[in-house]
This record gives C-alpha cells, structure tokens and sequence, in this order.
C-alpha cells in the first residue's frame, strides 16, 4: 500500500474497509469472540459435527460453532443476535441425536452444549433435599447434561429421577424440548410432567426463571416447545427413593388383540404410590425376518431363540410385551409373588415367558452395550430414517392390521426395532407444548430403522406410505419428534395448540432467532 499513489491508497483502504464491515455485518457474532466465555469456532471439523445429526439424512452447515463455558456465553450470544441489525439464528446442539436436522441452524450459529459441560466451573448436576421430614428431593441439573449422568449422581444420594427415556447419552435440554417417553411414563408421565423449574434463556436473551406459579406461560411452552422459546439452562427436576435391583419380564404374543388387551389392563394400574402397579411397560414387534434381539437389548436365552424365531416364523410377526418391576432389600421377598399377581391371567403364548433380574443401573443403561456394538461394527454412524407416532387407543387393532401387517410385511425392508406401546393422556399435562391424541389412552409407535447410506430413500417412501395410510383411514396419529416440510402441516400437527404455540414465539423469541432446525417458522 505504502507504494501506491495517494489517491489509490485512500480508494484501496476505503474498499478494504468496507469489506471487513460487510464480512463483519454477514458474521456479525465475530464481535463475540473476544468475550471470555466463548469459544467461537469456524474449523471444518466443528462445523462438520455442527452440521450433521443421529439421522444422518439431513445436513446443514453453520458459520460458526459457539463453545460456551458458562451459561452467560449462551445468554451474550442470543442477546447479541437479538439486538443486532441483521439478527441471525441459534440452534443448542446437545448430542445431535435427533434425526432430521432439528438441532442445526443453516448459515447461523450451533451452540455445541457438549462444550459448557466439559468447560463449566460450577456442578451441573447438584441434588437436594426439598423436605427432611418427608425426604423429597430433587435435582438441578443444567440443560446440557446427560441423563446417564443424572442417574449416577443422584443414586450417590440413594434416589433417582422416576421417568427416562430407553437410551441414557442424550441431554436434559433435548429431551425435555421433545417430551421424554419410555416405559415409566404410563405411571409416573413423561420427563415433562416431572419438572419442577427451570431456567430458560429466553429468544431476547434474557435469563428466566419459570415454574408452574412463576413465568408459567414460558414454563408451559418450553416443556416440548422443540427449542423455539428459550434454552434450558436449568430444569429442576423431582426424585423419589431408588431401588436397587429390577425384575425384567418378557413375554411373546402372536394374536394382537390379546396383546394390545393385556397391555391396557396392565397400564389401569399407574398411581404414582400404587404398590401393586408395574414400574415398566413397553412392547415390541418382531419379525419374521430379524433377530429377537436387537440392539435394543440382548434379552433372550441364546437356547431359546431358535423357538422365538419358528413362532415368529409361522406368524410372520410377534408381538414382545415387556415389563419391570423394581425392588430393593424391603422388597425382595414379596417381589416375585407381587409380580406373578399381577401377570396372572395375561394371554401369551404358552412357554414363551422369560425374566431376568438385573441392576437397576444395568436396566435403565440396557441400550449402551448394543450401542457400543454398533459401534464397533461402524454401524452406528449409519442414517436413520425413523418415524415415531402417536395412535389413539381406538384405531391400534386398524394400524396393526393396516401397518403391521401390510406395509411393514409386503415391503420387508424393516431393520430396527419397531417399539409399540401404550400411555396414559392424564399424566401429561396439556399445557405443555407436546401435542398427544385426544384420548385417555394411547399408544406410542416407533420404527427405528437403520439404513445404508445409499436406501435410506426406501425407507423414506415405507414411513411415507405409513403416513399416507393413517391419514386416509382416518387414524388421527400424531408424530412424536415429529419433523415437516410446511408450515401448515405444523399447524395441523399442533391443531387446538398452534394460537398459543404462534403466540408463545412472538412473545419469547419474536425474532425468530431459535431452533432454526425445526422448520416452524422458516419452513
Ligand atoms: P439434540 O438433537 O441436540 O436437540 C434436539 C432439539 O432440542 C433441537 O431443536 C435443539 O435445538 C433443542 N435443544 C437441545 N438442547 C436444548 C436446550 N438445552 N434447551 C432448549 N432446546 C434444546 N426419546 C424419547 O423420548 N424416548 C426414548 O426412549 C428415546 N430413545 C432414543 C434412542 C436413541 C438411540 C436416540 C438417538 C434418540 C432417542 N430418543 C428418545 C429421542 C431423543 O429424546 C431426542 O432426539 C432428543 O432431542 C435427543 O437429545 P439431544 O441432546 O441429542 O438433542
């Protein structure tokens, strides 16, 4: 520069500079870098982690990656975006597992929530007593945790929370954003019903504290809002006494009816403190054409599986149903009688009954070990072309004969688990965003398939089809973890809940800064 003409050099500098503020106004976060508690990455491999998920379908690169170390580097981001004249959007990543995109924010910002639990000065997990004399507990826990984590530091103080999910290594903050179902739910509800308090970062950048009496509405509309109101950067969540040790029923069905039947019998016993009541109830479809077990679990005496598959063979597709009960030192002894009370007179097949009786920790960590040998394999890593759903209770024996029967069996591309089983609607609370049916009982159906990279389009067109088929006979299904193209689609998903579901993000995160992902608002 020193050698241009004046002239030339004041036009040189004046481009130069006006290029540095447009670069600037196109990444206007770069002004954060310098803050203290953030790391803000635009390497290769952090946006090539940013930009893919568990799904492997769906990829979206960001421009930058946020490592944040407290919570206030997440707090001065979207604060920074919201202020900013050109706002740009922000999607938390806890462990990317979803399956569609959901936690990538295209040309945004990814917080990489993973980095706030390694970088974090303060405990992210901290587990207190509400009430002596009664012994109520419960856990603070911050929104990037896993939930593995949570089950060890709180069994240290000899509880646990009641309501998981199967698999462990996915965060609080995810969860919570979707609903948090497994087995427990149909006594104790999903994770959203067993949360006491949260703090939320909000879309302005503003740090709030919610509960059900205090900032209810951003309460409400966090648990299940898919990440569109607020960042959980806290939940606070309730605990009860652990057991020690878990009695583990499967049994093997080959008529629906009867086992659909027996299911609903077994889940009319959920009170909370109910002691004739199953801790656990899930159940599965096995095909002809797959292993009893899958990465689910290893389950079945190797000696039986030969039996399994013949029965599963001349049915072309059984149905698994599976129960737990807990138990500890005070209730070892009256365990098994308790438990044969209450599967006393269940319709399965007869001699295809098997138990197990395991750790409470080896039961709720039961999906780790076929994870790990997936993999080892490098299969885990493969995409996962999945559909999850809610099915009233009233059109299961349709979907079975419609679904099950047909799609699954005449395309015969399934490979995974196909999870179904039924929940009860009075222990969600419908202020909630998580859209369920509109019937006490219903159940929740999962095809979690995996694929090769180059077929997944197959599966694709199965779920398509599935889809296709409930909305012509009229099943009114509702996706869980769902994912659509279009905006009015959104709207017939959340149906009665889309003017408070629209109300809520003009109120929280009015510019629609958010969980980009999700395709709600920017479908
Ligand atoms: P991500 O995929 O990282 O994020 C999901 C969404 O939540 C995104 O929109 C993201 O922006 C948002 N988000 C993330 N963190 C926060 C936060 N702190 N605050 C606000 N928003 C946030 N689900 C069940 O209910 N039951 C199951 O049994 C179950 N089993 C599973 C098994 C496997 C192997 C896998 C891969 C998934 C399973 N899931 C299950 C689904 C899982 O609960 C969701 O995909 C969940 O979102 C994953 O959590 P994550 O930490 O990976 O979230």
């Amino acid at each position: 520069n020193e050698n241009l003409p004046v002239p030339a050099y004041f036009i040189v500098t004046f481009f130069i500079s006006r290029l540095k503020s447009s670069i600037n106004k196109s990444k206007p976060w770069t002004a954060l870098t310098h803050q203290p508690n953030n790391h803000l990455r635009e390497d290769p491999e952090a946006l090539n982690l940013a930009s893919s998920d568990y799904g492997n379908i769906v990829k979206e690169t960001p421009a930058a990656v946020l490592e944040p170390s407290s919570i206030n580097g997440v707090v001065h981001l979207i604060s920074y975006a919201y202020n900013n004249s050109i706002p740009f959007q922000i999607a938390a990543r806890g462990q990317g597992h979803s399956v569609r995109g959901q936690a990538m924010a295209k040309n945004g910002v990814v917080i990489d929530m993973s980095a706030l639990r390694r970088n974090r000065k303060t405990p992210g997990i901290v587990v207190s007593c509400r009430r002596w004399t009664t012994g109520e507990f419960y856990v603070d826990v911050g929104g990037e945790q896993l939930w593995i984590d949570v089950l060890n530091a709180t069994l240290a103080h000899g509880v646990t929370p009641v309501s998981w999910t199967d698999y462990l290594y996915i965060t609080v903050g995810g969860t919570l954003s979707n609903g948090g179902i497994s087995g427990q739910s149909f006594r104790y509800g999903p994770q959203v019903s067993n949360v006491v308090e949260m703090d939320v970062v909000t879309g302005k950048g503003n740090m709030v504290t919610c509960s059900p009496k205090r900032n209810s509405e951003l309460f409400h509309a966090v648990l299940g809002g898919l990440g569109q109101f607020g960042i959980i950067a806290r939940a606070r969540v309730a605990l009860e006494p652990a057991p020690t040790r878990v009695k583990w029923v499967r049994m093997l069905y080959s008529n629906f009816a009867a086992f659909t039947k027996d299911q609903e019998r077994l889940i009319s016993l959920n009170g909370r403190k109910q002691a004739n009541a199953l801790n656990y109830l899930e159940g599965m479809v096995l095909l002809h054409h797959g292993s009893p077990d899958s990465w689910r679990s290893s389950f079945f005496p190797l000696s039986d599986q030969p039996k399994i598959i013949s029965l599963a063979n001349q049915n072309s597709l059984i149905y698994c149903l599976e129960v737990v009960k807990y138990y500890d030192d005070h209730t070892q002894s009256t365990v098994d009688k308790d438990l044969e009370v209450l599967l006393e007179g269940l319709n399965y097949e007869s001699g295809f009954k098997f138990k197990k009786d395991v750790t409470y920790v080896e039961f709720l960590n039961r999906v780790r070990s076929g994870e790990l040998k997936l993999q080892s394999k490098g299969l885990w890593d493969v995409p996962h072309p999945w559909l999850n759903l809610f099915v009233p209770r009233s059109r299961i024996l349709d979907f079975d004969l419609g679904v099950f029967r047909d799609i699954i069996l005449r395309r015969n591309i399934t490979k995974g688990p196909i999870l179904i089983y039924p929940m009860n609607r009075s222990k969600w609370d419908n202020r909630n965003s998580t859209v369920i049916p509109d019937e006490e009982v219903f159940y929740t159906i999962g095809f979690l398939n995996s694929s090769g990279f180059d077929e997944w389009k197959k599966f694709e067109e199965q779920n398509e089809e599935i889809l296709e088929f409930c909305g012509k006979s009229g099943i009114e299904i509702k996706q869980y973890l769902p994912h659509y193209k279009t905006q009015t689609q959104w709207i017939q998903h959340f149906g009665s809940k889309w003017t408070t579901f629209r109300d809520n993000k003009f109120k929280f995160d009015p510019k629609h800064i958010l969980s980009p992902g999700q395709k709600i608002f920017n479908s």
